[in-house]
């Protein structure tokens, strides 16, 4: 009995010291980086350890190495970062929109022309679908007309959408598709129609008055008709939506409106191991998905998480959408609208509270913001932890900043909207009104955080263009000396958290991603140079070397 005990004791002394020498195996060990972990203090740290997708553990190289053996990734001394999240953007759309003609930057409609005839050429559908035009970039500002569409394309369906998505130029045959007539009329959108009647002297039609321009709603009429992707169409928009964005580190893409088809795909390519990049998917407010969701629950995986509503209030400020509490500065007839009916909205609330949604609502006007504050505050009483956000933020009065604070409601907003509308925003607002527009630092100081996201495909893909915003607040050249508004500019950790932690927590994901921290996710970025430190004149230009997620790199392809 004795003698078997010694022996077990022996057998433990021997084990216990075998495996104190022992160093545990991780996966991969990054080293000789600086990394700005993101964590509560905004520590620095310079090696962390992977195993299985995770971080466990992160300090110095020295006390890493001495505890854990495994593959080592050196990072040359560069900056390293949480992977970006961009908690606002439209993934799935931004891939399909590749496979289109590419409008953004044309500097006249003869431009537009150009684009759409050389693109035209190498369609493959039906329709010739273009995106990105904007005619405040344009020397006569106004909006373009169907004229010289139907000369070019008398037969075939033309649709090319505004840069911000909410208006777009059709031709004959698409409004002649779409069932559109002089006399059509569509809540919550509007059909351009001529000033002085006819557009052509002397031919009339049942659409000689209409110009084309189709507003918000309006919009939809005619998407309708579009036929819609096909499998692998689809998935070539995922995968070459992926691509890009891992060019540039993002790991996390929060799309803002997705059908239940797109999400049933984007979980079946994750699953496969095909789509590595994170969603937080907002689901499209339409029947299909409210049917199907309220009654089967929120939905989540390591890689896809399913538990928000994504609704649109009004319009946007470029095409004079966006709702407002008072007339537009520049169009005094003009005051924005309301996309649907106030009691969609109050009857929608209830349905997300009770079912366990995230209301997520697109606000850009002062009016759409503080009907919506209000009926947030309505429904969720006082503060609360269901984190409902507030899409744009874009224009809110002085009283309103307040109810963010009061009912724990967070401002997620896209820096590059700041620096992209400045030159007219004035126009729109006014002098007074302007002050309460895309005021992040306020918005900060009214809830504590803010996410932060680029609205891609309204804006470049590039989180650096955000960080580049939020903290200079001048557009790619440099414009305006000083900045635009500098009294809402953000610091750069304020930056860097709301496009990581914070965005995280925008998602209910702060336990899982958006720091390096240990049991995180091995979501990380590393840039060739330190946008912490460098002048902040060069943070657009500085490009990502390296894109992990879960451990694994994604850019560049090995
Ligand atoms: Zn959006």
């Amino acid at each position: 009995m004795k003698m078997k005990k010694i022996l077990s004791l022996a057998i433990a002394v021997i084990f216990f010291s075998c495996s104190s020498s022992q160093k545990e195996k991780a996966d991969l060990i990054i080293h000789n980086a600086v990394i700005y972990t993101a964590d509560s203090t905004f520590s620095i740290a310079e090696c962390f350890a992977i195993k299985d997708g995770r971080i466990i553990a992160v300090g110095s190289s020295d006390s890493i190495f001495s505890e854990f053996d495994g593959e080592k990734f050196n990072a040359q001394g560069k900056a390293l970062f949480p992977g970006f999240i961009d908690a606002h953007c439209h993934f799935y759309n931004y891939g399909k929109g590749l496979y289109q003609a590419d409008l953004v930057g044309t500097n006249s409609f003869n431009e537009v022309i150009e684009r759409v005839t050389d693109f035209a050429k190498t369609k493959k559908g039906e329709w010739i679908t273009g995106r990105g035009w904007d005619q405040n970039d344009w020397e006569t500002k106004e909006f373009p007309d169907k004229t010289k569409l139907d000369s070019l394309f008398p037969n075939t369906p033309v649709f090319l959408k505004r840069v911000d998505g909410h208006a777009a130029l059709v031709n004959s045959e698409a409004l002649r598709r779409a069932g559109i007539t002089n006399e059509t009329n569509v809540d919550g959108g509007k059909i351009e129609h001529y000033k002085s009647g006819l557009s052509i002297k002397g031919e009339m039609s049942s659409i000689s008055n209409v110009t084309g321009v189709l507003v918000d709603n309006a919009v939809d009429l005619v998407a309708n008709k579009i036929p819609t992707s096909s499998r692998p169409e689809a998935i070539a928009a995922l995968m070459l939506a992926q691509k890009y964005c891992f060019e540039v580190g993002i790991t996390t893409v929060d799309d803002a409106g997705l059908e239940k088809q797109t999400v049933d795909l984007i979980d079946e390519l994750q699953s496969k191991g095909e789509l590595k990049m994170r969603v937080y998917a907002m689901l499209t407010d339409n029947k299909e998905n409210l049917d199907y969701y309220l009654s089967h629950g929120t939905y989540k995986t390591d890689r896809l998480n399913v538990c928000s509503f994504k609704f649109y209030a009004d319009g946007a400020l470029g095409s004079r959408g966006a709702c407002l509490l008072h007339p537009y500065e520049d169009k005094p007839d003009q005051q924005g609208f309301l996309l649907s009916k106030p009691e969609y909205f109050i009857e929608n609330a209830q349905k997300m509270y009770s079912n366990g949604f995230q209301m997520n609502t697109h606000c850009i006007g002062d009016s759409a913001d503080r009907f919506l504050l209000d009926l947030y505050g309505h429904v969720l009483k006082g503060k609360n932890d269901k984190r409902w956000r507030i899409e744009h933020a874009q224009v809110i009065h002085s009283n309103d900043f307040k109810k963010f604070q009061d009912y724990s409601i967070i401002p997620s907003v896209q820096s590059t909207h700041a620096t992209s509308d400045m030159y007219w925003a004035k126009d729109r607002l006014g002098p007074e009104r302007v002050k309460g527009a895309y005021a992040y630092k306020d918005l900060l100081n009214a809830f504590g955080m803010v996410a932060l996201g680029t609205d891609f495909p309204v804006e470049n893909i590039n989180p650096l263009y955000t960080f580049y915003s939020s903290v200079a607040r001048k557009d790619l050249k440099g414009y305006p000396d000083g900045g635009f508004q500098m009294e809402n500019a953000l610091t750069r950790e304020e930056t860097l958290l709301g496009m990581t932690r914070w965005a995280a927590y925008s998602n209910f994901e702060e336990n899982e991603k958006g720091s390096i921290e240990i049991g995180k996710l091995a979501d990380f970025v590393i840039l060739e140079k330190d946008i912490m430190k460098i002048n902040i004149d060069e943070v657009p230009n500085v490009k990502v070397t390296h894109t992990f997620v879960n451990g694994e790199l994604v850019y560049p392809k090995k």
